[in-house]
This record gives structure tokens, C-alpha cells and sequence, in this order.
């Protein structure tokens, strides 16, 4: 039986006093939830959120991270500095990232191994535009960015990453992939893990969906057999929003 595993992706949203308060009031919200459960605010805000977040049933994670460990990369933040506060997960290969900043497959790829070898758990974004969806090509783009974002992880490594399927169209959009249209995809990113690794691992790898996850849609998307949770954007800034979906089983 998988665990589901419900995040928050804060975006560029909330200061770092912003994010302690709602971290606290999180932290008190959340305490019944049975899920795992991961915040992830701006790197602005993960220090005071880490002190917070520590001895609860909240994991810390961060938004991005340098695909190299130090040096001149201006801008960037190392997997180093993220452990360093206690950072536990992070989000790599967000459609925001690939699209307006031109992040390649083998950039998230060099991310993902390096995040493995620091020992941080990679939630690693996957998912078609619209334009790929009308052309029928939902599972050629998927099973380029698996292969390609994947490789050279090996099945040990793969138990720390989770898939986060997410059609761009559905981001911060309104508009969700409807229950039985994202479980197709989800099913298909598993037989791909199954091809790429063994039975064993196809029926571990924890998939989240992402696009305008919300209280009112989080049940029936949950109750697909290969959704394993939820990445959620919009809705994860609202309390009484991310508690209805991390609290979805009560
Ligand atoms: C996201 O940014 O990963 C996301 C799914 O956003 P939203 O829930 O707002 O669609």
C-alpha cells in the first residue's frame, strides 16, 4: 500500500515572517493528517519555516536547486545550503522552471542525480502543454521527460524520488485534468517505471497530480488507483484550502 504524499508549493509568495506565521498555523492544522505531508516556501522564508516545521509531521522542502554543488553560479542556491536547514525535499522540474527559464530535460536530470546523492528526496515534475495534449502526444513528452530526467538513478536511489504529474494547462488555471484523465497518465509514467526498473519499483514510486488540486476536486482525484498524492500551488497558500486537502480522508 502506497503512502499518499500531500505538498505545498508556495511559489514566490509570502516574506519570511508571512511564512513563519502560516507555518505555525499549518503545523496546528495539520496535526491529525494520516498523509505525508511537505511544505515548500520561497528560500527566503526556509529558515524561519524550519524552525517551526521541526518535530511536526511537516517536512521542509524547497522550490529549485543548482544542478552543481558550488562556485560561480550566480543566483543559485546548493543542495548544501538547503541541508544545511534542514530541507528534506525538493521540487525540481516545475513547469515554471522549464517553460520561463528554459530548464532542459538533462539539466533536471544532473538536478535530480545530484539532489540523490546529497540525500535529498527530488519530488520531480512531469507533464504536457495543451498544445502536446491536442496533438496526442501526452505520452511521447512523458516518456521523454521520465527517461531523460531519470536517468542514471538507480532503483535504491529511485525510492527517495516522487513523480509529480502535472499538465501545464491545468497550473494555476482552474482547470483540472478530469479523475479518470489523469489516472491514464499516472498509469502510463507507472508501466514506464516498471520498463525502466522492475515491477517492484513500479508499484512503489509514490505519483502526486498537480494542477488546481482543491478541496472540492482532492477526494475523487485520490481515489484513482495510481494518484498518490498531490502537488499542490494555489490552494496551499489558503489554510482552510490545504487543510480540506491534506485532511481528504476524514
Ligand atoms: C503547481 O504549481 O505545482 C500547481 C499545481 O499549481 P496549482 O495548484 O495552483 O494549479
Amino acid at each position: 500500500m502506497r503512502e499518499y504524499y500531500i505538498a505545498g508549493n508556495w511559489k514566490m509568495n509570502k516574506t519570511a515572517a508571512e511564512s513563519r506565521e502560516f507555518a505555525e498555523q499549518l503545523a496546528d492544522a495539520l496535526e491529525e493528517a494520516s498523509v505525508k505531508l511537505m511544505i515548500a516556501p520561497p528560500f527566503t522564508a526556509l529558515e524561519s519555516v524550519s524552525s517551526i516545521v521541526q518535530g511536526t509531521n511537516i517536512i521542509l522542502g524547497a522550490q529549485n536547486m543548482c544542478h552543481e554543488t558550488s562556485g560561480a553560479f550566480t543566483g543559485e542556491v546548493s543542495a548544501d545550503m538547503l541541508l544545511d536547514l534542514d530541507v528534506t525535499a525538493v521540487i525540481l522540474g516545475h513547469s515554471e522552471r522549464r517553460t520561463i527559464y528554459g530548464e532542459t530535460d538533462e539539466l533536471i536530470n544532473q538536478k535530480v542525480r545530484l539532489a540523490l546523492t546529497k540525500g535529498l528526496e527530488p519530488v520531480f515534475c512531469i507533464g504536457e502543454t495543451l498544445d502536446e495534449r491536442e496533438a496526442g502526444r501526452v505520452e511521447d513528452v512523458v516518456r521523454t521527460q521520465v527517461t531523460k530526467g531519470l536517468a542514471g538513478v538507480s532503483e535504491d536511489q529511485l525510492k527517495q524520488v516522487t513523480i509529480a504529474y502535472e499538465p501545464v494547462w491545468a497550473i494555476g488555471t482552474g482547470k483540472t485534468a478530469t479523475p479518470d484523465d489523469a489516472n491514464a497518465v499516472h498509469a502510463f509514467v507507472r508501466s514506464l517505471i516498471r520498463e525502466l526498473y522492475s515491477d517492484a519499483a513500479a508499484q512503489a514510486v509514490q505519483i502526486q497530480y498537480g494542477g488546481s488540486v482543491k478541496p472540492d476536486n482532492v477526494r475523487e482525484l485520490m481515489a484513482q488507483e495510481d494518484i498518490d498524492g498531490a502537488l499542490v500551488g494555489g490552494a496551499s497558500l489558503k489554510l482552510e484550502d490545504f487543510k480540506k486537502i491534506a485532511l481528504f480522508k476524514k
